[in-house]
C-alpha cells in the first residue's frame, strides 16, 4: 500500500533507534555499553509505585478520565507551578498528556497552519522538527555560537523572522547540550517574542536536573506579559524517573489549552488513569528520592566530564543540567579519516561495543550525544574503550 506523504517524510527518532540497536546487540550476548538513553536509569520511587498500586485497588482506574487530566492531577500541577514557577494558574490553563512529547505534538497541531514557521535552535531535541512537519509547519533551524554554548540570541532570531513565524522553541536545560539560559538571556528572548506577537514554547522538562549550584530560570516566570506569550511544557518523566508512565503536561492560555484538549479528546481520550494517580504522588509526595537521583547524576557528571573532555579530539564545555554530554568530535573524526559522524558512531559500536547517538539527529554533524544515565563503572569503561577506538583508528 502507498503510505501517506506525511509518514514517508517522517524521520524516525534516532535516539530511540540507537537505544533499540544497542539492546538488540546486548540480547545477542555482546558486552555493549549503551550511552544512548534519554531516560534516568533508576526505578520509579517507591512511594509513587505504591500510590499507583493503591489506585488500582481502589477501582478508580477502570474508567476514562477527563481528556485534559483528572481534577486531582491538575490541582497538584497548580500547586507545583505556584511553588516552582511562582505562577498562579487555573485548571483551564493546564492539559495533562501522554508524556511531554504528546503535549508538544498537540500544541503544534493546535497552533500551526500549513506553511507556518517555528524557529528551532540547533542542536535540537530530535522530535521538535518532525512534530512541526507533522502539523504541516516548517521548522526553521538557527545556529547559536559554540563559544556561547550554542545558545541563541535576539540577533539570530531576527535573521530568520518572517511573516510566517509563529513560535520559537527554547529548551533549558537543553537536550542534548545540557546548557542553561541565564535569566537575562531568557528575558531578552521573551521580550522579543512580545514585540513580534510570537509564542515561546518553553520546554522545561529538565528543570529539576541541574547541578553544581546552577539553577534553571523559568522563562514564563519572568513577567506576566512573557507568560502570556509562553506555553510551558513539563512532566514527571525525567525528574521522577517515570518515562514509562507517560505523563507530561502543558500550561498556557485557556484558548490554546482548550484547542489541545479537543485534539486529545479525539485521539488518546485521556492519559492513562493509573499514571495520573502516580503523577499526583510524584508532585505532592516526598521529594527526597528525586533529590537523591539528581545528586547521583551530579556525581556522575563531575566524574565523567573531565575524562571525556580529555579524550583526543573531543571538545566540550561542562554541562549545567540534563544528563547528556554533547562533545564536538570533529578532530577525533579527522584523526581516523572519518568525514561522517554516523559512520564513526557505527564503527565505535562494532569495534568497541559502545553505543552513542550520532549528532546528525540533533542537527550537529560534528557531535555525538553521550548520556550519563548509566552506572559509574559503565561510564568509566566506556571512556577507556572510546580512547582505544580513537587511538586504533589513527
Ligand atoms: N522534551 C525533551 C527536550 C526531551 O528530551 C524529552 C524526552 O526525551 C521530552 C520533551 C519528552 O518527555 P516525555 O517522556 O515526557 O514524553
Amino acid at each position: 500500500m502507498k503510505l501517506s506523504q506525511r509518514v514517508t517524510n517522517l524521520e524516525p527518532s534516532v535516539t530511540l533507534a540507537a537505544t533499540a540497536k544497542a539492546k538488540e546487540l546486548k540480547a545477542k550476548g555482546l558486552d555493549v555499553i549503551s550511552l544512548t538513553v534519554g531516560e534516568p536509569d533508576f526505578t520509579t520511587p517507591e512511594n509513587i509505585e505504591q500510590a499507583a498500586i493503591d489506585g488500582i485497588k481502589s477501582g478508580k482506574v477502570s474508567f476514562y478520565t477527563a481528556s485534559g487530566g483528572t481534577p486531582e492531577l491538575k490541582s497538584a500541577i497548580v500547586d507545583f507551578t505556584k511553588e516552582n514557577y511562582d505562577l498562579t494558574v487555573e485548571p483551564q490553563n493546564i492539559i495533562v498528556t501522554s508524556g511531554a512529547k504528546f503535549a508538544l505534538y498537540t500544541l503544534f497541531q493546535t497552533i500551526l497552519d500549513a506553511g507556518d514557521e517555528v524557529i528551532i535552535p540547533v542542536p535540537y531535541w530530535v522530535s521538535y522538527g518532525e512534530q512541526v512537519k507533522l502539523a504541516q509547519g516548517n521548522p526553521v533551524f538557527i545556529h547559536g555560537d559554540q563559544a556561547n554554548d550554542y545558545k541563541i540570541t535576539v540577533e539570530h532570531l531576527e535573521d530568520v523572522r518572517t511573516e510566517k513565524t509563529k513560535a520559537i522553541i527554547i529548551s533549558s536545560p537543553s537536550n542534548p547540550t545540557g546548557m542553561i539560559y541565564s535569566e537575562d538571556e531568557l528575558r531578552a528572548l521573551g521580550e522579543w517574542a512580545i514585540r513580534h506577537e510570537l509564542l515561546i514554547v518553553s520546554d522545561d522538562i529538565y528543570d529539576h536536573l541541574v547541578y553544581n549550584g546552577n539553577e534553571a530560570a523559568h522563562l514564563a516566570s519572568l513577567s506576566d506579559e512573557i507568560f502570556q506569550h509562553t506555553v510551558i511544557i513539563n512532566g514527571v518523566s525525567k525528574t521522577y524517573s517515570m518515562t514509562g508512565w507517560r505523563i507530561g503536561y502543558a500550561i498556557g492560555s485557556a484558548e490554546i489549552i482548550s484547542g489541545m484538549t479537543a485534539i486529545a479528546s479525539q485521539s488518546t481520550s485521556n492519559p492513562t488513569a493509573v499514571s495520573q494517580i502516580a503523577a499526583v504522588e510524584a508532585l505532592t509526595g516526598e521529594q527526597e528520592t528525586a533529590e537523591k537521583m539528581r545528586q547521583a547524576f551530579e556525581e556522575r557528571l563531575n566524574t565523567i566530564y573531565p575524562k571525556v573532555a580529555d579524550l583526543p579530539g573531543f571538545k566540550l564545555t561542562k554541562p549545567q543540567g540534563a544528563f547528556y554530554l554533547f562533545p564536538n568530535i570533529k578532530e577525533a573524526m579527522e584523526m581516523g579519516g572519518y568525514d561522517n559522524v554516523t559512520t564513526w558512531v557505527n564503527d565505535l559500536l562494532e569495534q568497541e561495543q559502545v553505543a552513542l547517538v550520532t549528532g546528525e539527529g540533533f542537527g550537529s554533524p560534528d557531535s555525538v550525544r553521550m548520556s550519563y544515565s548509566a552506572s559509574m563503572e559503565e561510564l568509566e569503561e566506556a571512556v577507556v574503550r572510546i580512547r582505544r577506538f580513537i587511538e586504533n583508528s589513527k
